[in-house]
């Protein structure tokens, strides 16, 4: 049976969009980020056994990349600080460290983009 496993970070950047009439103009977002892993779960004789992954050790692994964008100016790391580019950089720094599945990234409250494997 598949089985997912989610954690949620919340930070806080500024960004601007060359070209854009509105997004233009330097500002900054608190944004939420969901971090989803896949698997099947094994059900062994062990704690270890009976969970897809710790998730102190999902949290640690995730925050290790997540909290490079946290506080900073997206501009120094992207061209274009879109949340598909953001989103698509936690997915691409993530797949080989846990067993993602999906990275839901939040701009703002009611605005997301989701990349998935
Ligand atoms: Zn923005």
């Amino acid at each position: 049976m598949k089985t997912k496993l989610g954690v949620e970070f919340e930070i806080d950047f500024s960004h601007i969009l060359k070209g854009h009439p509105k997004c233009g103009k330097l500002h900054g977002h608190t944004s939420r980020i969901q971090v989803e892993i896949m698997g099947d779960l094994v059900k062994g004789s062990t704690y270890q056994d009976n969970m897809l992954m710790d998730f102190a050790d999902m949290k640690t692994q995730c925050w290790n990349v997540i909290s490079q964008l946290d506080h900073n100016d997206l501009n120094t790391m992207f061209e274009y600080p879109t949340s598909e580019n953001i989103a698509g950089w936690i997915f691409e720094n993530l797949e080989d460290k846990i067993p993602l599945s999906s990275v839901k990234f939040y701009e703002g409250n009611g605005k997301w983009c989701i990349v998935e494997k």
